[in-house]
């Protein structure tokens, strides 16, 4: 793949430039697929839009609802392709708008709109014990077979006297909005916990998650008590056991 990447690009990227800058200001309206729109202005910022990145930035007013359309088209497809008359059968009827909206407005939402807004409070009371915010519920979905993942998350923070304490409820909103996307588990708490770092900037912060994976329920091996658990440990945590394990000796995981 990385092989041959750089030589499809270097191909043709004369001719790619300047067809991406006629179609994206005269079709957008008339034919251009509202994907391609969006992913030319990603490709033209050199960004990356895997599974789990968020690409609000490049999506403009009013186009959530052009590509929920557009995915209730090809979500229409795919039921065809697996031989469902949706025609005749009520309970399919509308299946592939119900699909599309669940994905661009639900379960998947947390690619397509802004970080929620953070409240930041100086830390006034100099607080620098062990903060614990858990448990969060989790809703997301495996990047790989775009089944549930349902779980719970715990986040330790030790802020120190110049972090800025964000209200409790954000550590909901802030979590769900990572956890909403096709994830990878190791890859979302790696994500979150740098998220917090970068906002709270703490002394330390810790984050566990503890989830069952539907797609090793539903599909593959049907193992239906195997749960994953992953925790990251940054700073405090990582340096001082003690700090570590009143922690984990705090969360309550049953
Ligand atoms: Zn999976």
């Amino acid at each position: 793949m990385p092989t041959k990447k750089p030589a499809a690009a270097k191909k043709q990227p004369a001719k790619k430039v300047v067809s991406a800058k006629k179609k994206a200001s005269a079709k957008d309206d008339s034919g251009l697929p509202l994907s391609v729109v969006i992913r030319r202005r990603i490709e033209a910022q050199k960004a990356r839009f895997h599974a789990n990145d968020n690409i609000a930035a490049f999506i403009q007013p009013g186009e959530l609802e052009g590509l929920v359309d557009e995915v209730a088209e090809k979500m229409q497809a795919v039921l065809e392709s697996l031989v469902i008359d949706t025609e005749n059968d009520h309970n399919t009827k509308n299946t592939s708008r119900r699909v599309a909206k669940m994905y661009v407005q639900e379960v998947f939402n947390g690619r397509y709109v802004d970080q929620p807004t953070l409240t930041k409070f100086p830390n006034v009371s100099r607080l620098n014990e062990l903060m614990i915010i858990g448990p969060i519920t989790v809703r997301s979905a495996c990047s790989h077979h775009l089944c549930p993942i349902m779980g719970r998350i715990w986040i330790g923070v030790l802020p120190s006297k110049e972090s800025a304490l964000i209200g409790l409820s954000k550590y909901s909103r802030l979590t769900e909005w990572v956890m909403c996307r096709p994830q990878i588990q190791e890859e979302a708490v790696v994500e979150l916990a740098d998220m917090l770092e970068r906002k709270i900037k703490p002394i330390g912060v810790a984050v566990v998650m503890d989830a069952d994976h539907f797609c090793m329920q539903w599909r593959g091996v049907k193992d239906r008590d195997s749960k994953m658990i992953n925790s990251v440990m940054r700073g405090a945590f990582l340096k001082d056991s003690n700090l570590r394990r009143e922690f984990l000796a705090l969360i309550d995981r049953k």
